[in-house]
């Protein structure tokens, strides 16, 4: 009846939980024109571009008129 189990055990070992996700690499959108991995993460919404497509577009854009 008289159960004295409160005792707290210390934890034998307190190990680092694995980093969650597949360990392939970070997987980046692919760019919409030329499909090269982007800078940008897969959950990106909308058009993502590389950085060599951003930078025509943004010369692109630049020139026009
Ligand atoms: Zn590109």
């Amino acid at each position: 009846m008289d159960v004295d189990d409160t005792y707290c055990e210390p934890p034998g070992r307190i190990e680092p939980a694995p980093p969650a996700g597949p360990a392939e690499g970070p997987s980046y959108a692919e760019c919409v024109l030329c499909r090269e991995p982007t800078e940008h993460p897969e959950s990106t919404k909308g058009a993502t571009l590389c950085p060599v497509c951003t930078w025509q577009e943004a010369g692109r854009t630049a020139c026009s008129g």
